[in-house]
């Protein structure tokens, strides 16, 4: 399967996809996590897409997921990254929402010797410049 990419001088509404995704940080601002769902199939996504790997449609509409999830999988890490390092050992893991996509993200708060997949998670929002990411789940209590 290809698609063409030659331009027919059709007139098409497109924004840039900078916009449409910018409303995913504007959102991450409020403490509110978006996702984008698909009108015809009912697909969420998480990073949200404009439009739907199943259908190739674009008719796609922004919701907030719940940010809370159980644990699908996971990586213990113990050579972090510069900006992590004074975290020590970090985990970073695939959160299932409960009503979405799997989410990849760092899991602040868990031990390695605690993390297990089925774990329940939520979000917790950050502000972190020097890490460059604006959440992280931890485990629900
Ligand atoms: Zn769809």
């Amino acid at each position: 399967m290809s698609k063409s990419q030659s331009s027919s001088g059709l007139q098409q509404p497109s924004q840039p996809f900078i916009t449409k995704v910018g409303k995913f940080f504007e959102g991450l601002k409020e403490n509110k996590l978006l996702g984008t769902k698909c009108k015809k199939c009912g697909t969420t996504y998480f990073p949200p897409r404009v439009d739907c790997a199943k259908c190739l449609t674009d008719e796609m509409e922004w919701i907030e997921l719940s940010g809370e999830g159980e644990l699908a999988t996971f990586t213990v890490n113990t050579t972090p990254p510069e900006s992590f390092s004074k975290y020590g050992t970090y985990i970073i893991g695939i959160v299932k929402l409960n009503d979405g996509p799997p989410v990849m993200t760092w899991l602040k708060d868990v031990k390695p010797e605690d993390v297990k997949v089925g774990m329940k998670l939520k979000i917790e929002f950050i502000e972190s410049p020097e890490l460059g990411i604006k959440y992280s789940f931890v485990p629900v209590d």
